[in-house]
């Protein structure tokens, strides 16, 4: 039985025991794309930041917090599994010092020094056997060229590229482009209708 593993949600980098950076990720399409495989028949594991969302029950869910772990939680499950569908919204910064007490004000503008995390599906992508890895990519500008660039960069077989306005929505609107930059498919509507779309077409294009 094929075994599919899902990133979801957002991260936390924290700054000291209190405050974080994050972002506004539901982790609402990794749900409905896991409720989506599962019907097919299919095993998945979430790794999931920290959302609100009840992930399906037959699912196996790994909760992690921040972008590190969500990388070490998916090093170790990914051998065991046939593809990725990265759709999670790691932060890509985190605090080079993370205070050991809360950051006390002062009055003066604070000056955050802040560097990369690892990239998940970067990461997953450049260690793969014979895996397929679905990205997911929200643009602002030169929406088809950047996700192309990611989708090379990343190794995905295939990238699904969204708005901004589908974080922490109910509804989403995709693209999903191949390896040679063809538009696939389109799917608009609530994301249950939009993450049914995707398997179907990682079905075609990967799994039949
Ligand atoms: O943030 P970006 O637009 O580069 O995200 C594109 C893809 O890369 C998404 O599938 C996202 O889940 C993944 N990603 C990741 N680790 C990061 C940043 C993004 O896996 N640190």
């Amino acid at each position: 039985m094929p075994r599919i593993l899902i990133t979801s949600g957002p991260t936390r980098q924290y700054l000291d025991p209190v405050r974080y950076l994050t972002n506004a990720s539901s982790g609402r399409m990794g749900c409905e794309l896991a409720a989506a495989m599962l019907a097919r028949g299919h095993e998945v594991v979430v790794v999931s930041g920290p959302v609100e969302v009840d992930y399906p029950k037959r699912a196996e869910v790994v909760q992690v917090v921040s972008t590190e772990e969500m990388l070490a939680a998916c090093r170790e499950l990914f051998p065991s599994c046939d593809g990725l569908i990265g759709v999670a919204a790691p932060c890509d910064y985190r605090p080079v010092k993370v205070a050991a007490n809360k950051i006390a004000k002062t009055g003066s503008p604070l000056e955050l020094h802040l560097v990369e995390t690892p990239d998940v599906v970067a990461t997953l992508g450049a260690e793969k056997s014979d895996q397929w890895l679905v990205g997911f990519a929200l643009e602002t500008e030169d929406h088809r060229f950047r996700a192309i660039t990611k989708m090379e960069r990343k190794s995905c077989d295939l990238m699904v590229l969204n708005e901004p306005s589908a974080m922490n929505s109910l509804h989403n609107e995709v693209e999903i482009l191949n390896r040679e930059g063809m538009v696939v498919a389109t799917f608009a509507g609530t994301k249950s209708v939009v993450a049914r779309g995707i398997v179907q077409v990682v079905h075609a294009e990967l799994m039949d």
